[in-house]
């Protein structure tokens, strides 16, 4: 981090995230130990292309590069001049390989600017950059834009019409058939003002007001459609979607969807939250098994994370429980957490239902749980939420390769596909 007695008032900190954004194939190539070292051979680079910038590396795949600039502006020359100085492939031990870069910046003007903002502007800036695949800049200086979760639940029904939400898939990969057996969707928000809003900072709200009931109808009837497009391109899954607890008690809402899954044919799923269940169980109970008889998959949500038995699960018609991402994330850093997904599946699989291990983001949680006999797995080491163009192109090139080799699903795929965005 930047020294405080070194800081010029007058002047930006900034603070560059770093990532390899085809870290997972460069591994594939290079092997493990050698990939260890690319952080390395990556700050070299990076601070040579900056002048007065120093790096450290963060893990294996991301580095933080810091300096000081005069105007925001430079944050992105500097971006830039990292971008540029990729243009030329590494030399790792005589073999020459091209490193992506995806870069998360933060600028916030001296020393006045608490680290703890900046580190969390440049985290934001390159999670954002993740999602809408371009390098993302946040000036802390200028104050967080404060998103006011009343304020966008207000718009969301003008959102809605105006196109700005739309629907993100991910797939959820069977282990053992090593195919895509179903897939999820994630809602989105463009915003005109404020950039992509992710659902954490709207759903809340929405549950709280009626715009929930527009907004998964909405859902719905979008997922419906991207559904039957791609079972007429030959791949017929079942694609889920998010019911919030509040709308498993709500008559008009039960009814309205229904209507819509009556009228049309397609394979629907919805995934619901352990806690959500519990607020009025026999409503909700009763409410889930008229959407199983009309042929919804239900999916328990979050498992872990609230306090329900799987005995009391037990009694909903859901034939998949979701393990999840806080045990998974940790699986092979933690103690604990192996022992607690272990002993998931073992019950789940003793009722009969089949088990996803969501989060899965390494080789190593991924071949770890497929030995504790974990049904499917979702995650970014398989996909990042896609839009529906590329996530047909990722099940083209997932059926080709299986027709291919057979080989091991996620390890075969080509770079193209590899973790985007
Ligand atoms: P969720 O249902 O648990 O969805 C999984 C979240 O984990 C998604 O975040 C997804 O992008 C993220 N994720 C996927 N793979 C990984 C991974 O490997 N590592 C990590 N760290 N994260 C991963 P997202 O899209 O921000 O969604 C957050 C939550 O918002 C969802 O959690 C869901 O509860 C809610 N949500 C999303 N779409 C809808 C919707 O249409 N309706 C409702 N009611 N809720 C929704
Ligand atoms: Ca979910
Ligand atoms: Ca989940």
């Amino acid at each position: 981090m930047l020294d405080r007695e070194t800081c010029t008032v007058d002047l930006l900190r900034v603070l560059l995230l770093v990532e390899v954004a085809n870290f997972g194939a460069l591994r594939r190539y290079l092997g493990l130990a050698r990939a260890l070292t690319l952080a390395e051979e990556l700050i070299l680079r990076c601070t040579g292309a900056l002048a007065n910038s120093r790096g450290r590396a963060l893990s294996d795949r991301l580095i933080a590069v810091e300096f000081e600039a005069a105007e925001f502006a430079a944050v992105q020359t500097a971006a830039e001049a990292l971008q540029a100085s990729m243009a030329e492939p590494l030399d790792l031990d005589g073999e020459h390989h091209l490193v992506r870069l995806r870069v998360g910046g933060a600028a916030g003007r001296n020393c006045d600017c608490e680290e703890v903002r900046l580190v969390e502007g440049a985290e934001k800036a390159l999670s954002d950059a993740r999602a809408q695949a371009r390098d993302v800049f946040r000036d802390v200086a200028q104050g967080e834009p404060g998103i006011d979760p009343l304020e966008l639940i207000h718009e969301l029904p003008r959102a809605i019409r105006d196109g700005e939400i739309f629907l993100q898939y991910q797939p959820k990969v069977h282990v053992r058939r090593q195919q895509v057996a179903s897939a999820e969707a994630l809602v989105r928000w463009r915003h005109p003002a404020r950039g992509l809003v992710l659902p954490g900072e709207f759903i809340e709200a929405a549950e709280q007001s009626q715009a929930i009931v527009e907004l998964t109808l909405w859902t719905l009837d979008r997922v419906i459609r991207d559904q039957r497009m791609l079972a007429e391109a030959g791949y017929d899954i079942p694609v889920f979607i998010n019911i919030s607890g509040v709308l498993l008690a709500d008559v008009a809402f039960v009814e309205a969807a229904c209507r819509i899954l009556a009228e049309r044919d397609a394979k629907i799923g919805f995934e619901i939250t352990e806690t959500a269940v519990i607020r009025d169980p026999q409503c909700a109970i009763r409410h889930l098994q008229r959407f199983a008889e009309i042929g919804v998959e239900i999916a328990i949500d979050d498992y872990g994370a609230g306090l329900s038995s799987l005995a009391y699960l037990k009694q909903l018609p859901a034939r998949e429980l979701k393990i999840d991402k806080l045990f998974v994330t940790q699986l092979t850093s933690s103690n604990r957490d192996p022992l607690i997904v272990r002993s998931t599946i073992d019950l789940a699989h003793a009722l009969d239902m089949e088990v996803t291990a969501e989060g899965v983001e390494t080789p190593a949680a991924m071949a770890l749980l497929g030995v504790m006999g974990c049904d499917m797995i979702q995650g970014y080491l398989i996909s990042r939420p896609v839009e529906i163009d590329a996530f047909r192109l990722f099940l083209d090139e997932a059926s080709h390769l299986k027709a291919l080799n057979n080989q091991p699903f996620s390890f075969r795929r080509s770079d193209r596909l590899w973790k985007t965005g």
